[in-house]
């Protein structure tokens, strides 16, 4: 058995009257996330942490935001795409943790449905899958809430 991991790491700019993706699931907020698929930012960081972990390359090359064929495209299709390229490596996802980062809204309510949505796109058990969110303390782009930002690592295993 061999075991490896990956780390992922996303920003968006966050616009008034968008519509906000969080972990597949739409969060009411005055503001949304920008971006040319629907933006969200925690599922990037994850789809990089997995490439990462399988030396895949990024979310960037497999899913080039030159291309028209990802504009407004549902992440949960990207993830469940980018997990089947690591499966085609030959391995499976021991777990996932991540780390949130904006100011505003508080999203506690909404994790327990995130982790909901992401194991049933990947087919794998919500214990396996951690989302924490915390502030900045209204420092820096998430702090002015300009931005939002996410981080995942992710732990892969062959057998
Ligand atoms: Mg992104």
């Amino acid at each position: 058995m061999k075991y490896r991991t990956g780390i992922g790491y996303d920003v968006h700019q966050l616009k008034d009257g968008l519509p906000f993706y969080l972990g597949g699931v739409k969060v009411e907020h005055a503001k949304g996330a920008l971006g040319h698929s629907d933006a969200d930012v925690l599922i990037h960081a994850i789809c990089d942490a997995l490439l990462g972990a399988a030396n895949l390359g990024d979310i960037g090359k497999h899913f080039p935001d030159t291309d028209p064929k990802y504009k407004g495209i549902d992440s949960k299709i990207l993830l469940k795409e980018t997990y089947g390229l690591v499966k085609q490596k030959g391995y499976v996802i021991e777990n996932i943790d991540t780390v949130l980062c904006l100011q505003k809204p508080k999203v506690a309510p909404y994790l327990p449905a995130m982790r909901e949505v992401l194991s049933n796109v990947l087919g794998i058990p919500q214990d396996d899958i951690s989302i924490k969110a915390t502030t900045t303390e209204h420092l820096g782009f998430e702090g002015r809430e300009e931005g939002v930002s996410a981080m995942a690592s992710v732990l892969i295993k062959s057998e």
